[in-house]
């Protein structure tokens, strides 16, 4: 569980094409990153996957199965934003069951997934706090364990550290990592930065104006960079 195939998906909003026909197969249980320079596509490429905005032509199938039209609540996804998006009046107990009550999920089903997943992200003792008592990365781990809770095949992050300080963000990077190690769930991270892009991933896609310039292993990217955007962009040797 947890291929996401892309087909010819491409973009336009209005007259303006943001993602040229493409094509993307995203292995299950992967780590890939889609690094690139702002405004060159990657958070529209990750709405598209995660079906917060429609394809303008093309198809995307998860697992094998079409769901271009698939709502998003419906393609076993989870999506984590870099604004924490947690609801400040609820503590971070209730943040995390959030989804589990919309869904309509037994009450003891609901605690043992919110303890897996406060004993996963080491929040358990700050489970009866509210967001404004926490701080950015226990923040955003919340949000984390929000996901996580869903049981999705895939996860998506878009930028989800940009809001912390450098020392957090090293932190914060291990910490999903290790979740990935943990869970082999697939994970989509989108990225403008390079050091996230190469210590993180198993595949990055190099994105440009919409445009994918190379996908490959961050050795690959690094040692053989198909062009002089890439190499400029990882930090090739010259
Ligand atoms: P990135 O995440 O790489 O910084 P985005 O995917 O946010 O880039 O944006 C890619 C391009 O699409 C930008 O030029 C942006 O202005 C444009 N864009 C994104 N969302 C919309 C939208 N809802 N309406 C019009 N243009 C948009
Ligand atoms: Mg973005």
């Amino acid at each position: 569980m947890g291929q996401i195939r892309l087909n010819q998906v491409s973009k336009s909003f209005g007259d303006v094409r943001v993602i040229p026909p493409l094509d993307l197969t995203i292995e299950d249980g992967e780590f890939t990153v889609f690094v690139g320079p702002s405004g060159c596509g990657k958070s529209t490429l990750l709405r598209l996957i995660a079906g917060l905005e429609d394809i303008t032509s093309g198809h995307i199938d998860i697992d094998g199965m079409d769901a271009t039209h698939v709502p998003p609540a419906k393609r076993g996804l989870a999506m984590v934003f870099q604004s924490y998006a947690l609801y400040p009046h609820m503590s971070v107990r209730k943040n995390i069951a959030f989804p589990m009550k919309m869904a309509g999920l037994p009450a003891d089903e609901q605690k043992r997934r919110i303890e897996a997943a406060a004993n996963a992200l080491n929040l358990t003792d700050y489970l009866d706090r509210r967001p404004g008592q926490l701080s950015g990365g226990q923040r955003q781990r919340v949000a984390i364990g929000r996901a996580i809770v869903r049981e999705p095949s895939a996860f998506l992050f878009d930028e989800p550290l940009s809001n912390l300080d450098a020392a957090l963000r090293v932190g914060m990077r291990l910490e999903i990592s290790e979740l990935h190690k943990r869970l082999a769930t697939t994970m989509i991270y989108v990225t403008h930065d390079q050091v996230e892009a190469m210590t993180m991933a198993d595949k990055i896609v190099v994105l440009r104006a919409g445009y994918i310039e190379q996908v490959g292993s961050p050795l690959e990217l690094y040692y053989k960079p198909r062009n002089e955007f890439v190499a400029g962009f990882i930090g090739s040797p010259k």
